[in-house]
């Protein structure tokens, strides 16, 4: 079947689901419409027509004044553990126009988010503001260039209007793009509903779109746990590998997908210490950095409890089923996590003291409050000849210490080095695609949604440029990317 213009070829699986499981409702219009960012890279990958889309046309659609050709628009019904307490939320600000088929076969939501009130609105306004769309635009582009699952964002449209938060602020709507928005806190949602039909329905529907090779499984609903634990394992690794903390943990803020969804007050860490926490609603440090493991079980097990009538239906002992597939969580993680640090650390072969090696060099950063990125980056660089311990590290020069107890670790790491039959080349190469040499710095980013806010989308421009390289260690990028707040004002 054709596309229409502008290249959408929406469908509208989720919108066949029980109805019980989302609202029809359209986004609402506004005044001033104008596009502010627009992914043409990721319009391409879509099979949109971003020369169609990039001018007026795209603003109106974008903004929520147009809807494209073919689009359903509804808000999805979900509930969720919100820093541990239960909940019904449901789309309160997005709306869902439909799932694009790309040109290569994929299905992917397209969601305006801060398009006006929703059945499930409550007392929200359903708007969003500027800068927050800005940054979920910024930080989930980074972590695509990252290789880290993740939602997207194919564009930022200003409203013209504003939003009324602590202040009057410009508002605009993110147009958010996703494998699909199911959450733990769908299933949570149709638990609650008290009926089996949407339950299953929604565990195969899942299991269809997510993790098709299962999808005949003949224990549909453990087949769903054990795929989503296993992906969930991937990504929290992934995470805790570039320090990047999620910051609202909450089960409807986890896609079964396995990619990272929902940009709130998230960021990567710069000194290396496992309490480090953005949010200011997150007082005991519930969603910290080194939390996020537990964090993501603890998710884990809420989805486990919701497909329990599923798992009784066909197995007796579905409680210790599930306990076993959730234990499987951290022996899944841990793996994922030391393959990573060996990668970071050039290791190819496999030393059961390199758990030792990976803490002491962690002690010694969080003991120094030595940066994380600036640490590994280093370490990439790093020609791993024994005499060079302070001297000439290549490329980039990082302003971390060397002091003695860094130059012994260093001189117990090149010893493990010559203990794989890999060269020193190779093990640089291996660094150097596993360390990213930059990230979205917290103050470059909020410098740069303080311009776009003003209207200069120069710095937001810049910054996005930087975050598409950041294994590339031969780019040019200016020092001010390269360095964390504290090292610029010292
Ligand atoms: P979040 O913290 O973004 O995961 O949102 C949690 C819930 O609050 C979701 O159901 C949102 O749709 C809802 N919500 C957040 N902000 C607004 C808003 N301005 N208007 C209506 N609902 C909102
Ligand atoms: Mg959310
Ligand atoms: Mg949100």
């Amino acid at each position: 079947n054709a596309a229409a213009p502008g290249g959408w070829r929406l469908e509208h699986s989720y919108a066949e689901l029980p109805a019980v499981l989302h609202e029809a409702v359209g986004p609402t219009a506004v005044k001033g419409a104008r596009l502010v960012v627009f992914n043409e890279a990721l319009a391409a990958e879509l099979g949109l027509e971003a020369e169609a889309l990039s001018g007026a046309e795209g603003a109106e659609i974008f903004a929520g004044n147009r809807l494209p050709r073919g689009a359903r628009a509804i808000a999805q019904a979900y509930a969720g553990h919100q820093y541990g307490h239960f909940t019904v939320l449901g789309d309160g600000r997005a709306i869902l126009l439909g799932e694009q088929i790309t040109p290569r076969g994929g299905r992917f939501d397209i969601q305006l988010k801060g398009a006006g009130p929703t059945p499930f609105s409550r007392r929200g306004d359903g708007r969003a503001a500027l800068a927050p769309m800005l940054r979920e635009y910024i930080i989930s582009e980074a972590m695509a260039a990252l290789g880290i699952p993740t939602t997207r964002s194919l564009a930022v449209a200003a409203t013209g209007e504003t939003v009324w938060r602590q202040a009057a602020l410009p508002g605009a709507v993110l147009t958010r793009v996703a494998a699909s928005h199911i959450r733990v806190g769908t299933f949570q949602w149709a638990a609650a509903k008290r009926d089996e039909a949407v339950l299953r329905a929604l565990t195969q529907y899942t299991l269809r779109r997510h993790f098709p090779e299962r999808a005949g499984a003949e224990n549909a609903a453990l087949a769903l746990l054990t795929g989503v634990i296993e992906r969930q394992a991937a990504l929290i690794a992934q995470w805790i590998l570039v320090g990047f903390v999620h910051g609202v943990m909450n089960t409807d803020n986890m896609a079964l997908s396995g990619e990272t969804i929902d940009y709130g007050p998230c960021a990567f860490m710069d000194a290396y210490d496992p309490a480090t926490v953005f949010s200011s609603i997150d007082r005991h440090g519930r969603y910290a950095y080194g939390n996020q493991p537990a964090i993501a079980q603890w998710n884990l097990s809420r989805l486990a409890e919701a497909l329990l009538p599923l798992l009784h239906r066909v197995e007796a002992q579905a409680i210790e089923m599930a306990n076993t597939a959730l234990a499987e969580f951290g022996t899944q993680f841990h793996r994922h996590l030391l393959a990573g640090w060996r990668r970071k650390l050039g290791l190819f072969n496999e030393e059961p003291e390199d758990v030792i090696l990976v803490e002491g060099l962690l002690e010694w950063m969080q003991k120094t409050k030595a940066d994380f990125t600036n640490t590994f980056a280093r370490i990439a660089v790093d020609d791993a000849k024994a005499e060079d311990a302070s001297g000439s590290v290549g490329a980039v020069e990082r302003p971390i210490v060397i002091d003695l107890e860094f130059t012994e670790w260093r001189a117990r790491w090149i010893e493990r080095l010559k203990r794989q039959p890999q060269s020193r080349e190779e093990s640089a190469q291996l660094r150097r695609a596993s360390c990213p040499a930059v990230i979205p710095r917290n103050h470059m980013v909020e410098a740069a949604l303080a311009a776009g806010e003003q209207g200069n989308l120069a710095p937001m421009n810049r910054l996005l440029g930087v975050l598409a390289k950041p294994f590339d260690y031969d780019f040019r990028r200016p020092e001010e990317f390269l360095v964390p707040l504290a090292a610029v004002a010292g």
